[in-house]
């Protein structure tokens, strides 16, 4: 049997007709730039996430980017973040001129471990960017107390986790900025790049229209640099077309994940959640699964936890399972930001998750026969290997 890490033909097929029209009426009205598509598509994701505005941009890096831009935070300036996450967050940190300050994860969630911010202030501090990994929010109880006692800037990098919630608050609603990607891979994918910035407040929304079409207002007067971070008009009506899917697409990546779980506890294999895991520890267990530690978890990806992660997923591999590690090299350890003069240990927690993490199928339209052939390969792995 095969089972793709990703089967977005399966996602396609029962909304192609819906896709096909949108798309045939941007092309009819000739109309690629901005307009009232792109202005939908806004509003639509704005009220989704609980915001009052959205501003819509080419993809989830440019969102983190022009955010730091329009905040004029650049050189001298230090941005706090997690270094296990997609290279766009620190990146854009980087890419703006700032410094990117690293914190731990908690390993039971893998988001950044809020408690351990406080001690990375420095008066040049200037913003915080949670990541809510594989789809579940970082603690912003605790990221918006210290931001706020500290005066700092929270950017919510919300790409995974479009509709998750924490006590009752939707992504990308609690921080002064979210960041969505509409990367296809990502729960509301779109036919290309894009993505949107949401936000609270109508001048930061302002500031961020005037930004991606390169700071100009009105057109050709340049108060400030921006660059062109516009939301193409096809992306967004496929976009604001896909949404409508989204909430039957999150409950059934929701069901697959209680399935796995089922699954694993009915398998016999020793399995634990992952507050269990106890780093260089005993292990009691040999696959630690996701715990849910929010509201609403989306399940952008579903991720267990294991010493031989490299060996199964070369024996899932070999068995047509699809897999993938997210992400094997913490940021403090990337080549190019060298620079920052981390060295291996700097970051015992992330550094752990990168190299025992894995990443199973989870996409809606996984079969429950897929499913019972993924946890039994897994289960004959162990124990083949016991
Ligand atoms: C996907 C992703 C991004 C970047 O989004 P793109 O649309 O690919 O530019 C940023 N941060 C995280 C955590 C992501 O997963």
């Amino acid at each position: 049997m095969k089972v793709p890490l990703l089967d977005l033909k399966a996602q396609y097929a029962p909304i192609r007709a819906e896709i096909e029209a949108v798309m045939a009426e941007v092309m009819e009205s000739q109309h690629f730039i901005l307009g009232p598509q792109v202005q939908k598509c806004e509003e639509a994701i704005a009220g989704y996430s609980a915001c009052a505005y959205g501003v819509g941009v080419s993809s989830g890096t440019d969102a983190l980017l022009i955010c730091l831009m329009t905040e004029g935070i650049g050189p001298g300036d230090e941005v706090i973040t997690t270094p296990y996450t997609f290279f766009a967050t620190a990146g854009s940190i980087a890419r703006a001129g700032a410094k990117p300050v690293f914190v731990d994860i908690d390993p039971t969630s893998y988001n950044l471990n809020a408690s351990e911010i406080e001690s990375k202030i420095t008066p040049r501090t200037r913003a915080i960017i949670p990541v809510h990994l594989y789809g579940q929010m970082a603690d912003m109880d605790a990221v918006m107390e210290v931001a706020q006692r500290h005066r700092l800037l929270v950017i919510e990098d919300a790409a995974q986790a479009i509709g998750a919630e924490y006590k009752g608050r939707r992504a990308g609603s609690i921080g002064h900025y979210g960041c969505f990607s509409f990367f296809p891979s990502k729960n509301l994918g779109a036919a290309g790049d894009a993505g949107m910035v949401v936000t609270q407040d109508p001048t930061r929304a302002e500031n961020l229209i005037r930004c991606r079409t390169h700071g100009s207002k009105p057109k050709y007067y340049h108060k400030v640099i921006g660059g062109n971070f516009r939301l193409d008009t096809l992306q967004a009506a496929v976009v604001a077309a896909k949404l409508r899917h989204l909430d039957n697409w999150t409950s059934a990546r929701q069901r697959n994940a209680e399935r796995y779980n089922l699954l694993f506890q009915e398998s016999g294999l020793p399995i634990a959640d992952s507050s269990r895991y106890e780093s260089g520890g005993n292990q009691s267990a040999c696959v630690f699964l996701p715990k849910v530690v929010t509201d609403r978890h989306i399940f952008n990806q579903y991720v267990i936890r294991t010493t031989r992660r490299d060996q199964l997923k070369a024996a899932l591999q070999e068995k047509g399972v699809g897999t993938e590690i997210y992400y094997p090299v913490p940021m403090h350890l990337q080549e190019c930001f060298s620079y920052l003069g981390h060295a291996v240990g700097a970051f015992p927690k992330s550094e752990g998750a990168a190299s025992e993490t894995l990443a199973l199928p989870i996409y809606p339209e996984l079969t429950d026969q897929q499913a019972r052939y993924v946890v039994k390969c897994i289960a004959e792995f162990f124990s083949a290997g016991a």
